[in-house]
């Protein structure tokens, strides 16, 4: 072989795994520039230095969810059918009792959509909104198809890593490189667009279900130090705070005043 050949060999492989690495969202994500930067930046200031929450009692973190889950989960499966995405939309949506950190997930049990929420989580909140906009986040994912998605880049990623290792002589760094995209506790690390793609259609579940998405996406940027109760992994193992999420809520807002719809990427 030639050393052209080989270093052209692995321009190729590095520009399979450079597309694979660009994680395709289905929706389009909303301009987060200008005004809603700026106001997300203060809302996200504000919201980091508010004191820390009190803690709700089990049963009334038990009577929030019981007011806002069944309005989660029929605003999540219309918004989920009007959008005709294949996907089974047919999600349950439970308490995780034997969780003792504060998280909430997506997943597949037994081939079918589910969302567990943590009692510490729904403890943590500030008001009905946090709890919905969590829940329709959750739903976000589903939608997204982010499980699926994730999965055959990981597998993808895998076989490609092992073809570029069998090159470049060295497999252990280029499988471990395939796959890195990793799992924690109670859930998934997706991507940051996918992240921002359940936002924006979150933001879009909780106002059909009668809540204010802003106010609810204040609980992803309060900062965990603030909160009280110890965890190992937690949300912000996932969901790091980050003023862009709440920006993209803000936007998803304008678009919903405005009237406008979702819109695919292709
Ligand atoms: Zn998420």
């Amino acid at each position: 072989m030639t050393s052209f050949s080989r270093s052209a060999r692995r321009l190729v492989a590095a520009a399979s795994l450079a597309a694979l690495s660009a994680c395709g969202t289905t929706y389009e994500l909303p301009e987060t520039g200008g005004s809603y930067s700026d106001e997300a930046a203060r809302l996200f200031a504000e919201a980091r230095s508010s004191g820390p929450v009190t803690p709700l009692s089990r049963s009334a973190a038990e009577a929030r969810y019981a007011r806002v889950q069944p309005r989660v989960l029929s605003a999540g499966r219309e918004t989920c059918r009007q959008l005709n995405t294949g996907v089974n939309c047919n999600v349950s949506m439970s308490i995780d009792r034997e969780m003792s950190e504060r998280n909430a997930y997506f997943t597949y049990q037994n081939g079918q959509p589910v969302i567990k929420i943590s009692l510490p989580l729904i403890q943590d909140t500030a008001s009905d909104d946090e709890v919905a906009f969590v829940l329709a986040h959750e739903y976000g994912h589903l939608i997204g198809r982010h499980v699926e998605k994730q999965q055959q880049q990981v597998l993808a990623g895998a076989l490609i890593g092992g073809a570029l290792g069998g090159l470049l002589g060295d497999s252990s760094d280029a499988v471990a490189l395939g796959m890195g995209v990793g799992t924690t506790a109670g859930g998934i690390v997706y991507s940051q667009s996918y992240e921002l793609e359940s936002d924006t259609i979150g933001t879009r579940i909780a106002h059909a279900a009668g809540y204010d998405p802003v106010e609810g996406a204040k609980f992803f940027a309060r900062a965990e130090a603030e909160r009280g109760g110890q965890g190992g992994y937690s949300i912000w193992g996932t969901h790091p705070p980050d003023r862009k999420r709440v920006a993209t809520v803000l936007a998803t807002k304008a678009q919903i005043e405005a009237e406008q719809g979702l819109r695919g990427t292709q």
